[in-house]
């Protein structure tokens, strides 16, 4: 049972703390008191280091679009690793896999490699300051998009230091350039109207808008079709460029979610799923755009962009293995995997009368204990201080899962993977029933 001071985990932790801030180096994989540590993994399964072997709903916060060690994957991997693994050569999956991109996504005629989503926003940000020559990026307040410091502005603002929305005015992330926000306008996720005038106010130093259609650390709201047209609509007139960062909602679309939202942005940061499990990052958009970045035939001073490992073969090799697997039908099936759960869940929801309320949209669903969501970061706020058990309750139903088999994301995420099935997210659904009336008897 989870927390047992006595486990392998709980010691590994004791051990890690010492070594490590945090005991770690990835915030999210903490969870108090202790992480789980992973030993293994097979498919849709994940086996800790004592030996409990749980479902995983978590799929590396979305990557592992094909669960663990699917056997192409790996293979193609294997493969790879006894031929080469880093080299300053272009390697031919490199072409393959941005072949594979450029033919899904219709807004992308042009990709390039990095090693994480932070690094292909960061490249998004500069190919757009580059291109357009203008230095203002919009983003959404609380949207999460990485580590870079103009993305990480007023990702996490405390309630107390908001600035009127009006103002735009946003603030920087603990450790990044003071001077990081002076650059960088903060929106209202979905206010169309508040929106459109201050994109118009900077319009001529507005270099791009970043977005993303799906939002994770705002219980995942989506961007509503009417703020994105209209996103469109004003970068356009307004000469700036629009950045879509599908990092996270690549797997929402076959070609991403402009594809099924039939919006196409001029440049996309991508990561997570291209990779095939490794670390990827990448930056798209049209061959014009993209000549913004280093072009070695005119010898121009360009966005430069270079990385040891960017494009490493390993990483194209498993890209190219696990792109080509998710084809439509699997695509397909994965969703309506996604649609079962969201059912089930709001199903048991609402059997047991819990205040809750479920979201997400295609393989991805998050259960949250309010009812009524907010659309922005300062809403979600209210409703987090409005209900001061929603953390509590979000701690006992986490820890009622992991004790049941199943491993999710702490804050209320649950990510598919092919890997799945049928039966798996059922049983899903039947505990998260089971957790809520746990929770609402006060015996959880
Ligand atoms: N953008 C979004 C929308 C993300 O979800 C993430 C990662 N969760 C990132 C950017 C950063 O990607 P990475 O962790 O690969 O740096």
């Amino acid at each position: 049972m989870f927390p047992d001071r006595g486990s392998n985990s709980s010691k590994l932790f004791d051990r890690a703390l010492n070594v490590m801030p945090g005991g770690n180096s990835r915030h999210t994989v903490y969870f108090p008191p202790y992480p789980i540590y992973a030993a293994r993994g097979e498919g849709a399964w994940v086996t800790d280091v004592d030996g409990v072997k749980r479902l995983d709903f978590i799929n590396n916060y979305s990557s592992l679009i094909h669960g663990h060690c699917h056997p192409e994957v790996t293979a193609a991997i294997a493969r790879q690793a006894g031929l080469l693994t880093a080299i300053s050569l272009p390697t031919e999956a490199e072409i393959e896999l941005a072949e594979i991109i450029c033919a899904r996504m219709p807004s992308v005629d042009q990709i390039r490699f990095a090693n994480s989503g932070t690094e292909g926003v960061m490249m998004a940000i500069k190919t757009a300051r580059a291109y357009t020559g203008r230095r203002i990026i919009a983003k959404i307040e609380g949207a999460y998009h990485g580590s870079d410091d103009t993305a990480a502005v007023s990702t996490y603002p405390h309630p107390g230091r908001f600035s009127p929305p009006e103002s735009g005015i946003g603030i920087p992330e603990p450790g990044s350039a003071p001077g990081s926000a002076a650059d960088v306008l903060v929106l209202q996720m979905n206010d169309v109207e508040g929106t459109r005038s201050l994109l118009r106010a900077h319009g001529t130093e507005l270099a791009a808008v970043l977005v993303d259609p799906l939002v994770k650390n705002l219980a995942y709201q989506p961007a509503s079709i009417e703020f994105l047209t209209m996103l469109r609509e004003e970068t356009k007139a307004l000469g700036a460029l629009l950045i879509f960062d599908e990092v996270y909602s690549l797997r929402l679309g076959f070609g991403g979610a402009q594809e099924l939202l039939g919006i196409k942005a001029d440049i996309t940061a991508m990561g997570k799923i291209i990779g095939g499990g490794l670390p990827v990052g990448a930056v798209g958009g049209s061959a014009e755009i993209m000549s913004a970045v280093y072009d070695q035939r005119e010898g121009k001073a360009r966005v430069s962009h270079g990385g040891t490992y960017n494009a490493n073969p390993l990483t194209m090799a498993a890209g190219v293995a696990a792109m080509r697997l998710f084809d439509r039908p699997a695509f397909e099936r994965l969703n309506r995997l996604g649609d079962r759960l969201r059912d089930g869940l709001t199903a048991v929801v609402e059997a047991t009368g819990a205040d809750a309320m479920v979201r997400g949209a295609a393989s991805i669903a998050g259960l949250f204990h309010a009812r009524g969501g907010g659309q922005t970061y300062r809403e979600l706020a209210k409703v987090r201080m409005d209900n001061p058990d929603m953390s509590r309750k979000a701690e006992l139903f986490f820890h009622h899962m992991l004790n049941n088999g199943v491993l999710m994301g702490g804050p209320g995420f649950f990510i598919l993977s092919t890997a799945h099935t049928e039966a798996d997210v059922d049983h899903v659904i039947e505990q998260a029933g089971r957790a809520l009336e746990l929770i609402k008897a006060g015996k959880a």
